[in-house]
């Protein structure tokens, strides 16, 4: 039994917080609510680590939901950041890193344009305007389980039914918004050649994670994301890959190398965000040239942002990237791989049931046997037990991400001492759980 570490500091500012900001937080994962207790306020962080306001040091397996691909703190980006910062910190005007940005994005994935925006929600939702401008039609097909960020039109759960149109997942959404909306379930051949059977010519966009990431990692079937595409083309409507979790994460590139059947895979549009903003708010849409020129002001599908493209946070996103090359890879596929055994051994030796599912460099783990193909799949574990899971490894100096659907997100700081920590961590972790 480990002992519960210290946090009063975290929590008088967790009771300041409720006061003045709806359940004490700015996203609501953060506040603990699937795992319940105190969420831990972080006062800074370095490489793999994280100290919280009561002076407790954890191993970050976080890394601010994916961003933080070279770890905290890295000495090289911070003095490219702190360099821009003293030149001004927004102009309004077009600069030079946006464009080396932009340059660096176009080379290393299929886009050829690419446009700014400050958070993944915007870069889908633009998206998904574009596709709509862009082909004259209104209906979007979305999968269960994939989240695209907060937009009103893609926050929605299907109805019953193999391609029903979608209900709003939250007050607050009319159904005027996700009427257009069609969900289907992943991985779903079957569903997707019904749905454009039916309303084909009526589609502007099917949008899809790459390697869907938001309900735990359950991959693409060899070549589904090929026959998305192939489904798309011959509807003439466009497929969307959305790389805002996996660009530059999953791979050097992102989730769209990893299907089986690439060869021909082309998105139309891409969204990114997370690590090419450098844990900066940051994000982008990009894709083929044609479509692209229909946005503002080169065409006339409008989008804009104040601090779109701003130098501080597409400084930092250009640090990252020029750093994220083939060993950085190499680097979180070993943590990663270590850690995932340290999970089979500890979890086998406690019998807890568990499924790791991994895309490149991305895992994430499920109390749960058997494979995880879709969102039905992924809702049936043990959210009972991750709670008992996720407190024994935070009191023993490991902060896991306080959901059960999440991604464990390594980084390039992830060192031998941090991974030791995690395999030191796992075996009372798991008998707690069991
Ligand atoms: N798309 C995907 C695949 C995501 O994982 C997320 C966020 O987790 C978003 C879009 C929304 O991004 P943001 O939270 O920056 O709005």
């Amino acid at each position: 039994m480990v002992t519960p570490r210290p946090h009063a500091g975290s929590g008088a500012l967790f009771e300041r917080a409720r006061a003045v900001t709806p359940g004490g937080v700015n996203s609501p994962v953060r506040a603990f609510n699937a795992v319940g207790g105190t969420p831990r306020f972080i006062r800074s962080a370095q490489g793999a680590w994280l100290t919280d306001v009561d002076g407790n040091d954890y191993v970050d397996l976080i890394c601010s939901w994916g961003p933080m691909l070279l770890g905290h703190a890295h000495p090289e980006v911070l003095a490219e950041v702190n360099a821009a910062v003293a030149r001004g910190t927004s102009y309004g005007t077009p600069t030079e890193p946006e464009v080396e940005l932009a340059e660096e994005i176009v080379r290393r994935t299929p886009v050829d344009r690419v446009r700014f925006v400050s958070s993944g929600t915007e870069a889908t939702m633009s998206a998904i305007r574009l596709a709509r401008g862009f082909t004259g039609r209104d209906v979007i097909v979305k999968f269960a389980g994939n989240y695209h960020g907060h937009v009103d039109a893609l926050l929605a759960q299907a109805g019953s039914g193999l391609a029903t149109f979608a209900v709003p997942g939250t007050p607050g959404v009319p159904t005027s918004a996700t009427d257009l909306t069609l969900v289907l379930p992943y991985n779903d051949r079957a569903a997707v050649t019904a749905a454009f059977a039916e309303h084909g010519q009526r589609i502007a966009a099917l949008i899809v994670e790459a390697t869907p990431g938001n309900m735990g990692i359950v991959p693409p079937e060899p070549g589904f994301n090929a026959f998305l595409t192939e489904t798309c083309r011959s509807a003439g409507a466009l497929f969307i890959s959305d790389e805002v979790m996996t660009g530059f994460r999953a791979t050097a590139q992102g989730g769209w190398g990893l299907d089986g059947a690439v060869e021909g895979w082309t998105p139309d549009l891409m969204t990114f965000g997370k690590v090419m903003g450098g844990g900066f708010p940051a994000a982008a849409f990009g894709g083929r040239a044609d479509v692209m020129s229909h946005l503002s002001p080169e065409g006339n599908v409008y989008q804009a942002g104040t601090l779109s493209g701003n130098p501080i946070a597409t400084t930092a996103g250009l640090a990252t990237l020029r750093r994220a090359g083939d060993e950085v890879y190499a680097h979180l596929t070993a943590a990663g791989n270590a850690i995932k055994a340290g999970i089979t051994d500890a979890f086998t030796a406690a019998g807890l049931p568990h499924r790791i599912q991994s895309a490149g460099t991305m895992f994430s783990v499920f109390l749960r046997d058997g494979e995880v193909r879709n969102f039905a799949d992924a809702s049936a574990q043990d959210e009972k037990a991750y709670a008992a899971l996720f407190h024994a490894m935070l009191d023993a100096g490991v902060y896991l991400p306080p959901s059960a659907y999440e991604c464990w997100f390594v980084s390039a700081a992830h060192d031998d001492r941090a991974v030791q920590t995690v395999l030191d961590a796992l075996p009372g972790a798991a008998r707690a759980a069991a």
